[in-house]
This record gives C-alpha cells, sequence and structure tokens, in this order.
C-alpha cells in the first residue's frame, strides 16, 4: 500500500462515538504535581517506610511522572486516532489483523499492572487504516485504570463504530500482578477476553480463521469466543 495513491477521508462528525472516558470532566479538578507527591509520601509511610530517608528522597517525584506515563490514555482520543482512513482499498475483502500488541495496564481494583499482548483485526468495508493506529488504539485504553473485559470491549466497539467495518474482532490475553503477587498468588495464570463483532460473531469460518491466525489462544484456555 502507497500513500501516494490513498485519499485520506475524515470521520464525519455526526458518527456514533466510543464511549469516552467519564474521566475527562474531571480533569480541570486534576491535583497539582505536589498534591501528587505528597500523596506518595503518604503511601510510602503506609508501606511502612520513612520517605525522608537517602533512597526515598527522589521517588515521590519520579512515581508522579510515572504516573504521567501509566495513564497517558486519558489525554488520547480513539476516535480521532482512527479518524484518518483510507478509503480507496481497490477491492481487498480480506480481514487485516495485527497480533501480538505488547501492552501495558492498570486493574482499576488495585492499581497494579496488567501486562499482555492484544491481538486485533476487522474485515474492511469501504475504509482501512494505517496498522500503527489501531496499535495506538490499544495503547489509548491500555494506559488507564482497566479491567481487562472492558478494555477489550472498548478497543472492538471504537474500531467498529469508526471504521464501519463487516466485522471487528478483539482477543486480549493479560498477566494480572493483582493475582499473580497478592491474593490467590496464583502465577502464569493468563486471562483471555474477547470481543466479537459483526462478521467475526455471526460467521464461524472466519472466527476459526482469525483464531488459528493469532495462534488460537482458544486451544489453550477454552474460553474464547462471542
Ligand atoms: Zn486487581
Amino acid at each position: 500500500m502507497t500513500a501516494r495513491r490513498l485519499t485520506p477521508i475524515p470521520v464525519s462528525t455526526d458518527h456514533p462515538r466510543p464511549e469516552r472516558p467519564r474521566e475527562r470532566a474531571v480533569a480541570d479538578a486534576a491535583p497539582t504535581k505536589a498534591e501528587a507527591e505528597a500523596a506518595v509520601r503518604t503511601l510510602i509511610r503506609w508501606a511502612g517506610d520513612d520517605p525522608d530517608r537517602e533512597g526515598l528522597s527522589g521517588t515521590p517525584d519520579r512515581v508522579a511522572r510515572a504516573y504521567r506515563e501509566f495513564f497517558a490514555g486519558y489525554a488520547s482520543d480513539p476516535v480521532e486516532i482512527l479518524a484518518r482512513t483510507f478509503e480507496e482499498i481497490e477491492g481487498y475483502d480480506e480481514m487485516v489483523v495485527l497480533r501480538a500488541i505488547r501492552f501495558d495496564s492498570h486493574c482499576e481494583h488495585h492499581m497494579v499492572p496488567i501486562t499482555g499482548r492484544a491481538h486485533v483485526a476487522y474485515l474492511p468495508q469501504r475504509r482501512v487504516v494505517g496498522i500503527s493506529k489501531l496499535a495506538r488504539v490499544v495503547e489509548a485504553y491500555a494506559r488507564r485504570l482497566q479491567i481487562q473485559e472492558k478494555m477489550t470491549a472498548q478497543i472492538a466497539n471504537a474500531i467498529n463504530d469508526v471504521l464501519d467495518p463487516l466485522g471487528t474482532a478483539v482477543v486480549l490475553e493479560g498477566t494480572h500482578q493483582c493475582m499473580t503477587s497478592r491474593g490467590v498468588h496464583k502465577t502464569g495464570v493468563i486471562m483471555v477476553t474477547s470481543r466479537m463483532l459483526g462478521a467475526f460473531r455471526d460467521d464461524p469460518s472466519t472466527r476459526r480463521e482469525f483464531l488459528s491466525m493469532i495462534g488460537n489462544p482458544v486451544s489453550r484456555e477454552g474460553t474464547v469466543g462471542p
């Protein structure tokens, strides 16, 4: 695909938009960095340590800055990311699959990492999008406080709503640190979630083709399906 013969088209503004983060609305009330650092000092004391000892003196600042990165997704708009699409697909009607997109997220119940891989596919109808955009949509939703089920649905819905394809499929394989390093302490557990829309939901052979292209998490977990 060469950029030369492709015509970007903007998505019409009256297109239904995927769920927007409610957090946007409270962004005005964002705390100052000093307040965030004070909160980190409190958590260090809660953990049982002394925020004033030498090794921890720069920690509140580093944690506050790291949070900017961990939760950068609140500042990105998946609709905007997907808005530039290419219309001349020259009859291409096979699925587009991007597999094993590494993601780093945080569970909204314990604020500890969820890491894993996302597999994203859609069946173009009239337009395609640059593949890096699919990875950026995963990133936009991963870098928020999340639960894996919600994140799976958000990614699929955004792609489905904006690209209006014949179908969209998303499978996430995640390792939850809140399970491996606390609570039940189960290591090596991979949670698999999926959302299949359109042809991926209705046509078993399309779904099978996708699942085999991503290495069949179904055969390992037995849980992937609509
Ligand atoms: Zn958790």
